[in-house]
């Protein structure tokens, strides 16, 4: 019996500039960068984005959008945002 590994995504905050994109998601090395420059409505947002892309690689990106809108919204409107450390 395999054991399931449970895997812990890495976010990786910095300017991206070469992408053209606002985040990443890396499958492949279990890594989601995010622009460091993003407000905090988007970085939510952006973050919810590459999480549903890393969690389900054969989501289209029509689908990817519709959800990050949807997910986004509700944690928004719950006070989930980032904190300033
Ligand atoms: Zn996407």
């Amino acid at each position: 019996m395999s054991k399931a590994k449970k895997k812990k995504i890495k976010v990786i905050y910095r300017k991206l500039a070469r992408e053209k994109a606002w985040g990443v998601a890396w499958h492949d090395h279990d890594i989601i960068e995010i622009d460091s420059r993003l407000s905090k409505k988007p970085l939510l947002s952006t973050l919810v984005h590459e999480s549903l892309h890393i969690s389900n690689q054969s989501l289209s990106e029509s689908t990817v959008l519709r959800m990050e809108k949807i997910i986004a919204d509700i944690l928004w409107r719950q006070g989930y945002r980032k904190v300033d450390q």
